[in-house]
């Protein structure tokens, strides 16, 4: 079972009568891939990673997540976590219960949560019992993070997960999603920064103008310049 396949993708927003966000996007991933999304603001990754999420509807093309064909509205699959900016927090809860909370609204079985191997990875130690009003937008992003991988999504999808972090918290980003996908995970992660991703990546889209531009192994890509 491919993880993720996308056809001739495209999407135009209301509006924008004459422009393309995406265009004619087509590419897979593997198993045990992480795949780097990267290309300058304005260059379609967030709407290439709403249209797998299912959160807005393609022009044209298809999305296949695990062989099922992803379609805004339809429940999304349980085995695909997402990560997207500004994923809202109870500030007077702590981080532990913020995730119980959105757990339990899921209607899964709490065992399923995997709770503890998720917040390992995501790396909160201590922090996790602290109301999260007092955390740093590092650690928010982590819980963010952890709240993405409940129940250890076979495939997760991450939209610039760096954004606001500083270097030792980017690194520290970089290590969960290497950690993630070493148990045979898939991870889709987007960047606007190329120093970002060609140490976390195996693989690499390069998109411009809402058109790929290169795909491959990252070797290939960075080797090519
Ligand atoms: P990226 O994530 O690479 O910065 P986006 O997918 O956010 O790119 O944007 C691609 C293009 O679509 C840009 O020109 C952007 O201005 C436009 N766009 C994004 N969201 C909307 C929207 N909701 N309505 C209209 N245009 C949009
Ligand atoms: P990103 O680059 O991470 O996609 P943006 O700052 O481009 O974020 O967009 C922030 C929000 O504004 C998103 O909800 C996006 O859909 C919307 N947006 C972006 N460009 C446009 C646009 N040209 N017209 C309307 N909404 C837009």
């Amino acid at each position: 079972e491919v993880p993720l396949e996308i056809r001739g993708l495209s999407k135009r927003y209301a509006g924008s009568t004459d422009r393309y966000a995406v265009r004619d996007l087509s590419f897979r991933v593997e198993k045990g891939q992480v795949l780097g999304l990267l290309g300058p603001n304005g260059a379609g990754k967030t709407t290439t990673l709403r249209m797998l999420m299912g959160l807005i509807r393609p022009d044209e093309g298809e999305v296949r997540v695990f062989g099922h064909a992803i379609r805004p509205g339809a429940p999304v699959l349980s085995r695909v976590g997402a990560f997207v900016e500004g994923a809202g927090f109870l500030p007077h809860l702590s981080g532990r219960e913020n995730l119980e909370l959105y757990w339990r609204a899921t209607g899964r079985p709490a065992e399923d949560a995997h709770l503890e191997e998720a917040l390992e990875i995501a790396g909160l130690g201590g922090a996790l019992e602290r109301a999260v009003r007092t955390y740093s937008q590092g650690m928010r992003q982590r819980l963010a993070i952890a709240q993405a991988m409940l129940g250890l999504p076979d495939l997760m999808i991450l939209d610039e997960p760096t954004n606001g972090l500083d270097p030792p918290q980017i690194r520290e980003m970089r290590e969960v999603m290497i950690r993630y996908a070493a148990a045979g995970r898939t991870v889709i992660v987007s960047s606007h920064l190329l120093s970002e991703v060609e140490q976390t990546c195996t693989h690499l889209v390069v998109m411009d103008q809402g058109r790929l531009v290169q795909a491959g192994p990252v070797a290939e890509i960075v080797g090519t310049g």
